[in-house]
């Protein structure tokens, strides 16, 4: 301990320095006032409201009026703004592409410290990345513990794989066919640190012959319960989600999506607590265009090269995407999906926000936005939209320090120019990002060496 304080400035000595009620003199301490509140909980949103930042976490919320600023805080005014907790992605691949080029060889803790910058720039504080990352993801998940500047990050490391069926990249040994391999791989990723379990049950439209068995998926969610892992499960259709339902599955990363769901699916979701956890309904979006929607909109370009968006906009990638015989199937997938996706929330299925963003052609950050505005469109609120993007995200995740503005949670903040529970679209005006209480670089890394107007106009 002497020595600890000797040093001057360890955590101990500080710890020490609290506790003998010394005054803080190395507190970072920043005070926000004059916002309109959206606190995560779904709550109405509250005018004229201030917080208090303190080394990165918020320390005291409530009225401009009853704001006691500290002595030595730096103050904003954000009068005219709306501030919100940072937007949690639920369901994410980080790592897997250079552009639209994808290939497991992209996996480098540089190209995933860059994606986490972009989704960042978007206001996605939190992503949890499910099933398709090496083991170099453990030790970016540790940076969530303290004061990034990037994204912070959940993850199920490695999700299991039926052999031979749908699920997981190539280049990563995630494959197991018996229930004994099933458990050891569940094992393997509970040990290296996983935040929950994933596992695929799907045939890509039956092009594949066999989908996950019982057998397999029961021990799977078995064993990670064992461990006390939650297990989230990729599915498809009906059949599926009704029986891992049965075998105590804790969520769906995707909708149903081969038909409507019904009263007995959703009574027994109900019954087993199982959480929608993500609808993805901008992945399911994206595959019904030969030509993206929103090339030409700037908040989408920024996060983007200009080589890529070329590659986009290109007549051949269109036709080539236009041919492939699945190409039909996608109008009615993603209309499934946004009815069954209304369905249970009506029915009070508990529900969350996550795109699958990461693989080719679906973009960190900006499908966050379009997933908002789908799930208006499916029928939902945008407070509905925005508390599932947040509270009940961290909820389902268990990241107790994020997802709501209160006392205690990291300063992870979202300041938007126009009130997104008017209008969902305005989750885009972003004035400002924060992670743990500092302002997140507003220079987009896509940005660096560009004039273009996604740009702003100047390098
Ligand atoms: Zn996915």
């Amino acid at each position: 301990m002497r020595s600890a304080m000797k040093a001057g400035f360890s955590i101990v000595s500080l710890t020490v320095a609290m506790l003998a009620g010394l005054p803080a003199a190395v507190a970072e301490t920043t005070v926000l006032r004059d916002f309109t509140l959206i606190d995560g909980t779904g709550k109405a949103p509250a005018t004229n409201q201030a917080l208090v930042m303190t080394d990165g976490r918020i320390s005291w919320v409530g009225p401009s009026a009853k704001l006691k600023v500290p002595a030595g805080a730096k103050v904003e005014r954000l009068k005219g703004k709306y501030l919100m907790p940072g937007l949690i992605d639920s369901h994410v691949h980080l790592g897997l592409v250079d552009g639209i080029t994808q290939n497991l060889q992209y996996q480098t803790p540089e190209n995933i410290e860059k994606q986490l910058g972009i989704y960042a720039a978007y206001g996605v504080t939190a992503v949890q990345t499910l099933g398709t990352e090496k083991d170099l993801i453990f030790p970016i998940q540790q940076m969530r513990k303290g004061r990034t500047a990037m994204s912070r990050v959940y993850t199920v490391g490695q999700g299991v794989v039926f052999k031979g069926s749908y699920g997981g990249v190539p280049g990563l040994d995630q494959s197991v066919a018996t229930p004994g391999e099933a458990r050891a791989m569940v094992d393997k990723e509970a040990s290296h640190g996983a935040d929950l379990i994933k596992l695929w049950v799907d045939d890509e439209f039956g092009m594949l012959e066999e989908r996950m068995p019982p057998q397999i998926s029961s021990a799977v969610i078995d064993e990670a319960h064992r461990k006390g892992k939650k297990t989230v499960a990729h599915i498809f259709y009906y059949d599926n989600a009704a029986e891992l339902a049965r075998e105590g599955v804790d969520a769906f990363a995707h909708s149903v999506r081969d038909r409507a769901v019904d009263d007995a699916l959703l009574s027994q979701m109900k019954a087993k607590g199982v959480w929608q956890m993500a609808a993805t309904l901008s992945r399911e979006a994206s595959f019904t265009y030969k030509t993206l929607p929103f090339l030409d909109d700037p908040f989408f370009a920024r996060g983007v090269t200009p080589a890529v968006l070329k590659e986009l906009a290109s007549p051949e990638r269109a036709a080539k995407l236009a041919a492939a015989p699945n190409f039909p199937k996608y109008a009615p997938t993603l209309q499934h999906a946004m009815d069954n996706f209304a369905r249970e929330v009506k029915a009070g299925i508990r529900y969350g926000m996550g795109t699958d963003s990461g693989p080719t052609a679906r973009f960190p950050g900006y499908f966050a936005h379009w997933e908002l505005e789908l799930m208006v469109k499916a029928g939902l609120t945008p407070m509905q939209a925005l508390t599932a993007a947040t509270s009940a995200n961290a909820e389902f995740m268990g990241a107790n320090d994020i997802g709501t503005v209160a006392p205690g949670k990291w300063a992870d903040l979202l300041v938007l120019g126009r009130d997104p529970t008017a209008d969902i679209r305005n989750s885009r005006a972003i004035d400002a990002v924060y992670i743990a209480g500092n302002k997140v670089s507003t220079i987009w890394q896509t940005c660096i060496g560009r004039a273009d107007d996604a740009c702003g106009g100047r390098p």
